[in-house]
C-alpha cells in the first residue's frame, strides 16, 4: 500500500488535493493547524492508489506519497 504524508502544519486548506484525488478520499481535517488552517488528510487510507496526484497538485509541496514496497522511494519527489 502507498505512503502519503502531509506536512499538515504547512497546509493552508485550499481543496486543491481534494479535487485531484480520483478516490475522493482526500479531506480537511476538523481540526485547526497552527496556521487556522484545516489541514488536508486522506481517509480510508487502504484506497490509496499512489497515484500523487494530489502531491503533484499541492501548491505547497505539502504531501509526500511513497510506494509501499518498502524502498521508501517518493513518488512525487516531493
Ligand atoms: S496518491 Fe492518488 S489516490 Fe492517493 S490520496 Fe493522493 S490523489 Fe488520492
Ligand atoms: S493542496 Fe496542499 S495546501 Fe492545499 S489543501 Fe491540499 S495539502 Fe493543503
Amino acid at each position: 500500500m502507498p505512503r502519503i504524508v502531509f506536512d499538515e502544519e504547512r497546509c493552508k486548506g485550499c481543496g486543491l488535493c481534494i479535487d485531484a484525488c480520483p478516490q475522493g478520499i482526500v479531506v480537511l481535517a476538523e481540526h485547526l493547524n497552527r496556521q487556522g488552517f484545516h489541514p488536508a488528510t486522506v481517509k480510508e487510507r487502504e484506497r490509496c492508489q499512489g497515484c500523487a496526484l494530489c502531491a503533484v497538485m499541492c501548491p505547497d509541496m505539502v504531501i509526500e506519497v511513497t510506494k509501499g514496497d518498502g524502498d521508501g522511494k517518493s513518488i512525487n519527489e516531493g
